[in-house]
């Protein structure tokens, strides 16, 4: 019965306007004779919130890049920097920016603790040492990335999570005035990944009554915040942070569909970024989800959000079979999303058609 899930949740979580200053006795708990690695988005460095990380002696602030998204081989690079520079485990890895820097942090964690390339610990339940001590606080909301149990990662060969018991944050810290300068776009694209998960995650097989309760919620949040249309109102910030963790955790007991098996072809292929890979696919996928994407076709047009068009025009035949490969290797998904027989009911074919319109 793997629809039934037993998933690790995150340890604790703090959230409230303000809640960022409360890091320091935070982390002064955790505290021994190391270190704490803050990895942050270098979209930081030389901002207010790089001067408010509380730094002690020893501890590291290392900038992160995520113009593309995290990579198995840029984790490993962390990994190995941490240790030669700190010469053993830190005491925590804390990660300080949106889904991308918060799945490395995640990574970076338990890439300390177990041996080898972390392209090897793609999957479930594959990393068997326990992570060292991790918080994350997201500057953007939406992916759930603050509260699930994957760090997506893209390898050599495939987009796919570490997955498992070790990977959710010891620690989160939900600041709502840490995203309230998010620009237009990038609010709606991580912001809809959150409204995406739960219309998934209501509609499939692994749906249930938990998961159903906390993605209800989540997706009224999200429908509050989008018709209000303010990146920058701490009020609908605070619904949004709360959308994403509720999002992200009904996820933790169902799963994603369609829309993810696409996206992440899109992003495997393209390296389009997640957020805007999943509202490109969310776009075709009307004969999957009718109501949930008229909902956000309309939301679209009213906020004047951009939507590019035509993104696999021109593919060489090679690149979309390596899409097509990609989205029908998401199996959990599209068992999910049409039930065990799913193999009949999604061809490569149709999948190849619904590419083209994007
Ligand atoms: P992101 O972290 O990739 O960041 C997008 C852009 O926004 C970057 O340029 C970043 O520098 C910038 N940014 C971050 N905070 C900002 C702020 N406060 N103000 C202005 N700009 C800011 O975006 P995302 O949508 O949060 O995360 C996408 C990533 O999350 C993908 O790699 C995806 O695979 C992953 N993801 C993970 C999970 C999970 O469960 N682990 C779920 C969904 C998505
Ligand atoms: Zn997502």
């Amino acid at each position: 019965m793997d629809f039934l899930k037993n998933i690790q949740l995150v340890g604790k979580m703090i959230f409230g306007a303000g809640s960022f200053d409360r890091l320091d006795g935070i982390l002064t708990e955790k505290r021994s004779d190391s270190c704490m690695v803050f990895l942050v988005d270098d979209f930081f460095q030389g901002r207010d919130l790089a001067d408010r990380i509380p730094v002690r002696n020893q501890d590291r602030v290392l900038f992160v890049n995520v113009d593309v998204e995290p990579k198995t081989t840029v984790v490993d690079d962390l990994r190995d920097r941490i240790l030669q520079l700190n010469g053993r485990a830190p005491d925590g890895v804390i990660g300080i920016g949106g889904g991308s820097v918060m799945d490395y942090a995640k990574a970076v964690a338990v890439m300390l603790t177990n041996p080898g390339p972390s392209s090897k610990y793609q999957g479930l339940n594959l990393a068997k040492n326990a992570s060292v001590y991790h918080v994350g606080i997201p500057t953007l909301s939406g992916t759930g990335a603050e509260v699930s149990t994957t760090a997506v990662l893209t390898g050599p060969e495939k987009k796919l999570g570490i997955k498992g018991e070790f990977t959710p944050f010891h620690q989160i810290v939900l600041d709502p005035q840490l995203i309230d300068d998010v620009p237009r776009n990038q609010w709606f694209y991580t912001g809809m990944d959150s409204y995406i998960h739960n219309i998934e995650s209501l509609t499939g097989h692994y749906a249930n009554t938990l998961g159903n309760a906390m993605a209800r919620q989540s997706l009224h949040l999200c429908r509050e915040v989008f018709s209000n249309g303010d990146p920058t109102d701490l009020a609908s910030n605070e619904k949004l942070m709360v959308a994403s963790l509720l999002g992200g955790l009904s996820l933790g007991f169902s799963e994603v569909g369609a829309c993810h098996a696409f996206s992440y072809g899109l992003s495997f292929v393209l390296g389009t970024r997640h957020g805007i890979a999943n509202c490109i696919a969310f776009n075709q996928l009307g004969d999957y989800y009718p109501e949930g994407v008229a909902e956000f076709k309309q939301l679209v047009a009213r906020l004047g959000i951009d939507i590019p068009a035509g993104v696999t025009k021109g593919l060489s035949e090679a690149q979309m079979d390596k899409m097509i490969d990609t989205t029908l290797a998401l199996e959990h998904m599209w068992r999910h999303a049409l039930g065990e027989g799913w193999k009949d009911r999604i061809t490569r074919d149709k999948v190849r058609e619904i590419y083209q319109r994007m």
